[in-house]
């Protein structure tokens, strides 16, 4: 409201006394008057006020951009939907369209499994549903990708549930290839792959080629790749099946096996074996990987995406494997966690973390000390909560099937045999289409 106080001053021309105080008269009573009348109340001061509660709210929630809420013409008052843009964050959404912030926290409770709404990326679209009388949240729609939406809905007891939908689609294969001019990386975008499959296969072949120092103008590249389709729209997924890089007198080969690693056209592994356990000493499972557990916390049933191990605050905390860090946040239930993401289709997160030592988009190497254990967030006690994803699915870390040896396991080497073979067909063009799974 300063802007009422600081107007007439800049107004302010030589009058005689008297009429200036008559005006400075008139112009309090105009202040106090809009104060007084109703329609000023606090109630509306807080919808004219949006924009100073989006500054305020910036120390906390990035930069939320004071603008009136908009709602689309056709849709019906209760529903709300917002494309999400850069710097966008959940608590300033809610609060750019006020919605009521006790369901934020029930929702990012119900959201701790999955920590789907940790990341909103523009493309993201969030859809709000309210109750028509109340104006209250009943169901959010996050849309990720054509092929994966989750839904938060309140439940009965008013606490919100989450269901993750993921559809399959049609997957199509496409190969691409290329001579290297300059880097590879600008190489293989120029020919069409994205960023993300750029630096997957620079991560991939970073124990063999010196890609600054190894590659010669004229060197090639084949990319033999799965795209996937929902609906006909492609939802920007893909999965690199099989590359080669054909230097002058060397040839290097990755192809992915089904137990997600990829290894080279004899079988041998790109990755290094990962570790079974995040530390260097064997701690207490105080809970396993479940995905129908009771929560100890809440009674409810949600799933337990992850192994705890009981120990105490500040033990060192391990990667399992060679990565990047794709993730370093601080959830209100998750606490302070760290997500890397490791070559072929493994992603590891670990949660409630009483110090991280690494930054994001940072290379680690399996085996490095990544941070320190706590008790951050909601938790029962100190413990470390380890994850283990294998093509965005949660699996159980203890039990999955991850590259522990250095070659392909044996049980798996004739139907990898198999596939290189189509593979190498597809990138000679001796064969146009692979089984696709
Ligand atoms: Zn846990």
């Amino acid at each position: 409201m300063s802007e009422i106080i600081i107007s007439p001053r800049r107004s302010r021309q030589r009058k005689p006394k008297r009429a200036r105080q008559f005006v400075l008269i008139v112009l309090l009573l105009l202040v106090a008057g809009w104060f007084l009348w109703p329609e000023n109340s606090s109630e509306s001061l807080v919808q004219d006020g949006l924009a100073e509660i989006g500054q305020d709210a910036g120390n906390f929630y990035l930069d939320v951009p004071p603008e009136p809420p908009v709602v689309q013409e056709t849709l019906p008052p209760s529903t709300i939907v917002h494309d999400i843009e850069p710097g966008d964050s959940l608590i300033g959404i809610f609060t750019r369209f006020d919605l009521d912030c006790g369901a934020l926290n029930l929702i990012l409770e119900a959201d701790e499994p999955l920590l789907a709404l940790d990341i909103l990326r523009p493309g993201n679209t969030l859809t709000f549903h309210l109750d028509e009388e109340s104006r209250c949240l009943e169901e959010m729609e996050l849309f990720i990708h054509p092929g994966n939406r989750v839904v938060y809905r309140r439940a009965d007891d008013g606490s919100f549930a989450y269901e993750e939908i993921i559809l399959p689609g049609d997957w199509q294969i496409d190969i691409v290839e290329g001579e290297i001019n300059g880097s590879f990386y600008l190489s293989a975008i120029n020919a069409g792959l994205s960023e993300k499959e750029a630096a997957q296969i620079t991560r991939l072949f970073k124990e063999q080629i010196v890609f600054s120092r190894d590659i010669r103008a004229g060197d090639r590249f084949q990319v033999v790749r799965t795209l996937q389709f929902v609906d006909e729209t492609f939802t920007g997924q893909s999965r690199i099946e099989g590359v080669r890089i054909l230097r002058r007198n060397r040839v290097h080969s990755a192809f992915l096996c089904e137990d997600g690693n990829y290894y080279d056209q004899n079988g041998e592994s790109l990755m290094r074996a990962f570790l079974r356990y995040p530390t260097a000493r064997r701690y207490r499972i105080s809970s396993s990987f479940n995905p129908a557990r009771r929560h100890p916390v809440t009674g409810r049933v949600a799933p337990h995406n992850g192994t705890d191990f009981a120990m105490p605050t500040g033990t060192p905390v391990l990667s399992t494997g060679d990565g990047v860090v794709t993730r370093v946040s601080n959830h209100p239930y998750a606490g302070k966690y760290i997500e890397i993401r490791h070559g072929g289709d493994y992603v590891t997160r670990y949660l409630h973390l009483h110090r991280i030592l690494v930054n994001k988009g940072q290379s680690v190497k399996r085996g490095e000390r990544i941070a320190l254990s706590g008790n951050t967030g909601r938790s029962t006690g100190p413990h470390l909560h380890f994850e283990l994803h294998v093509r965005g699915r949660p699996v159980n870390p203890m039990k999955a099937d991850i590259p522990m040896t250095a070659s392909v396991p044996r049980e798996r080497r004739a139907q990898f045999d198999q596939r290189v073979t189509e593979l190498l067909d597809l990138m000679e063009g001796r064969r146009e289409q692979i089984a696709l799974r």
